[in-house]
């Protein structure tokens, strides 16, 4: 296995710029999401680092290795795409074993690894039958089984999940985390899916319009989101904004929505007099009848012992998650306060969250 770096990389078709600059390094080992949504350059990214396609410049090493412009049958990296071909005239023992026996490997070392694979995969019983009338997920592992057996130095996986439902989806997701933990191997995974991105990253990247909004653990890009697409791309229900204009400087610790002080993390730096956002997670609000901040309740939705209740007020529509035994009666005018503590201030017009106590 080996680590991946990528420096400077930039892909231009014609005039459109796919990816911009790109620098990024992915670990040994390390299960590393790309995420963002369609046409924002993951595809695009995976591809060049797999060498189907070229950069316009910037570099790739595999390990130690320079392999820019390496073509990929020589970069010894297994590629996973959405719609996995399975060649239907063999079964599923002929399909893992394709790429050893094309490298010329011996029968007996062939069988032996096709029965290790198998059994990491949990598919030995199936090992006799035909592909062609297998289930989806059981297509899925066959098509894994032929990427692992070769053991490249990574594996490359552009939404291999797209094509499943969403319960056998679920299910394939903790399957392939679990195979990555067991293997070890080096993975980047493209997905449009945050929640898949979230459950499955040791490292998430998430990119918008050719370019890298942030890199980090799936805990960081949900806590400390750095820029407002990452706030409002991550998270279900998203982060709410209330915008406000305010003289903001170094050392301020509250803002005022109307009547209403807000206690915020100090900030670490002034940015003057301009539009900003307080950024809150549905679960920093709380409903209280005391505060100034009001708004009107439009819904409640029941999710066992919490609920997320959707407000209207001056500043727009905000959503709170709360303990479902929390009155929240459609119609009813109620308070509304803050958890200070991940309370996160934008500049909008940046889109980039100010440093503070909380934001480093
Ligand atoms: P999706 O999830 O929809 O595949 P993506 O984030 O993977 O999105 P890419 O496939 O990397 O996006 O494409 C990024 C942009 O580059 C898109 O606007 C796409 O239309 C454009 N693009 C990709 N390949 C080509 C090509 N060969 N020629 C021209 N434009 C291309």
């Amino acid at each position: 296995m080996a680590s991946i770096t990528v420096n400077q990389l930039h892909k231009r078709f014609d005039d459109f710029v796919a990816v911009r600059n790109s620098s990024f390094s992915i670990e040994d080992g390390e299960f590393f999401v790309i995420l963002g949504p369609s046409g924002c350059g993951k595809t695009t990214s995976l591809r060049m680092i797999a060498g189907l396609e070229l950069p316009t410049s910037g570099e790739i090493k595999l390990g130690e290795d320079e392999v820019t412009y390496q073509r990929a049958c020589h970069r010894d990296i297994a590629f996973m795409f959405q719609m996995f071909a399975l060649y239907p005239h063999m079964n599923v023992r002929g399909n893992i074993s394709f790429p050893l026996k094309c490298q010329g490997y011996k029968r007996r070392v062939v069988q032996e690894k096709v029965q290790e694979v198998a059994r990491i995969l949990r598919i030995e019983h199936l090992l006799d039958s035909k592909v062609s009338g297998l289930s989806s997920g059981d297509r899925q592992r066959v098509a894994l089984g032929r990427a692992i057996i070769r053991e490249p130095k990574a594996f490359l996986m552009d939404e291999p999940l797209g094509a499943l439902d969403t319960e056998f989806r679920h299910l394939m997701t903790v399957e392939l985390r679990e195979l990555h933990n067991r293997m070890g191997a080096t993975t980047v995974y493209v997905t449009h899916d945050q929640l898949e991105a979230m459950s499955m990253a040791d490292r998430i990247m998430v990119m918008n319009h050719g370019v890298i909004e942030q890199v980090d653990s799936p805990q960081e890009i949900y806590n400390r989101p750095q820029t407002m697409f990452v706030a409002e791309f991550i998270g279900e229900p998203s982060m709410n904004f209330i915008r406000f204009k305010a003289p903001l400087a170094k050392g301020d610790s509250q803002i005022k929505l109307g009547s209403a002080e807000i206690a915020i993390p100090t900030l670490h730096e002034s940015q003057g007099e301009t539009e900003y956002a307080l950024g809150a997670r549905p679960d920093q609000i709380r409903l209280s009848d005391s505060s100034p901040l009001r708004g009107k309740v439009l819904s409640a939705e029941y999710f066992g012992s919490t609920q997320v209740v959707t407000l209207e007020t001056l500043y727009g529509k905000l959503k709170a998650r709360t303990e479902s035994r929390i009155p929240a009666t459609y119609g009813s005018q109620v308070g509304i306060e803050f958890n200070p503590e991940k309370l996160i201030i934008f500049n909008t017009e940046s889109g980039n969250a100010l440093k503070s106590d909380y934001m480093s």
